[in-house]
């Protein structure tokens, strides 16, 4: 059955957008006063109710709203919201003075979290997970990539990566993950971290694939969690593996972008210490960069370069990073718009960060616009004019609605 939905004060379909480099608003089609129509929760057309009804006489106009503007659903494509327990302790280290890695070589950091995960059960950690999914999709989060890295041993990362499977049938988001054992090696691991990788890309790769438990692969590279050296020949495998590769680079320390893009990542994340000429590297590539303004926020840094990577050229997506460490916010719009007023981020390069370049990150085809045949996911702002969106800074929350 043919649905007519409207009118829209202003739909936005983030369509025709370039994937790479800046974007002035000018770019952004604005259809005012529109309808959309749909069947079986696809886009069939968007414009005005007349040409509708003229085209599609027997469509059954099924909404009637006003004063709305209408996004597409936002993709948050880097996360790491399948835990059990908190780090409100660090949090408040992290605010007495002690740094990241002070907290981390006390004890502290990830290792709280591995900890409260790996007591956890598979039906907690999915239940847990899906509590998180539906709030990010009540706030207009439809596609969230989910990433392991709090089991640190074959057993106990396949348990995550279980439970994320299991909440993606219960959750209203699509859930997409993403395999991080390579994180930081457990200090209960006999080996050192070479042996850790080694161990992972031999025994719990091949069941990921055998299970069909994620198509991609993630790595920290840091002082802290995993060399280059020691990160290359682990890539190397998992893209023989036929895995798509991530990694989280340039967090503290430039040189992790380097090595990404050299092997064909198909993104870079944080890159808050990017030094220029990995800038031009990463904009030169296929590689997308993905900014996490909540990491930022919440360790009190530096925000990625995001208005550098896109005047160089890059694809850059927005994301939330949301973690129970670094970014326990969670709230994507409002970082990316408080990442837009400190980088000069026009609102098409924030939207477009939030949709169609975070599909990019995560290799999603026909996904985060409101083209024809796209799915219908949409976010209701109540607002007259789109820019009304960024203003609120995050406080202007949306309804959710499939046609
Ligand atoms: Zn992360």
């Amino acid at each position: 059955m043919k649905r007519l939905t409207g009118p829209f004060t202003q739909i936005l379909p983030l369509t025709g957008l370039p994937l790479k480099g800046p974007l002035k608003d000018s770019q952004l089609q604005v259809v005012s006063n529109g309808w959309i129509l749909s069947n079986n929760g696809r886009i069939i057309a968007i414009c005005t109710l007349e040409r509708l009804r003229r085209d599609h006489p027997s469509a059954q106009i099924e909404e009637v709203m006003d004063e709305r503007v209408v996004l597409p659903g936002f993709i948050d494509c880097h996360t790491h919201i399948c835990y059990a327990g908190n780090r409100m302790q660090d949090y408040a280290l992290r605010c007495a003075g002690k740094s990241y890695g002070e907290i981390a070589e006390a004890g502290g950091g990830i290792w709280d979290t591995v900890t409260a995960t790996r007591g956890a059960s598979e039906e907690t950690l999915t239940e847990l997970l899906v509590r998180r999914a539906d709030r990010h999709f009540s706030e207009g989060v439809t596609i969230i990539e989910v990433k392991s890295g709090y089991g640190l041993s074959v057993e106990q990362e396949l348990k995550q990566l279980r439970a994320i499977k299991a909440a993606s049938y219960i959750t209203k988001a699509a859930l997409v993950p993403t395999c991080l054992a390579a994180h930081i090696k457990h200090s209960d691991f006999g080996g050192n971290r070479g042996e850790y990788l080694e161990l992972i890309s031999k025994e719990l790769l091949p069941v990921i694939k055998i299970e069909g438990l994620a198509k991609r692969v993630d790595i920290f590279i840091d002082n802290s969690a995993f060399t280059t050296e020691q990160a290359i020949p682990f890539l190397e495998r998992a893209k023989s593996l036929e895995f798509d590769i991530i990694v989280h680079a340039d967090q503290f320390s430039a040189g992790g972008s380097s090595v990404a893009v050299e092997m064909g990542a198909v993104s870079v994340d944080h890159l808050e210490a990017t030094k220029d000429r990995d800038i031009k590297m990463i904009a030169n590539s296929n590689t997308a960069a993905v900014a996490l303004p909540g990491a930022s926020l919440g360790l009190g840094m530096g925000y990625a370069p995001a208005r550098k990577l896109l005047n160089a050229g890059a694809c850059l997506a927005i994301a939330s990073d949301w973690n129970p460490g670094s970014a326990p916010m969670g709230d994507l719009l409002m970082q990316a718009a408080v990442l837009g007023a400190a980088e000069k981020l026009s609102a098409a390069e924030i939207f477009a960060g939030l949709t169609v370049r975070a599909a990019q990150a995560l290799r999603l085809d026909n996904r985060g616009t409101l083209a024809i045949g796209a799915p219908g996911n949409l976010q209701l702002y109540p607002a007259n004019d789109y820019r009304e969106i960024l203003y609120n800074q995050g406080k202007l929350k949306p309804m959710m609605k499939s046609v």
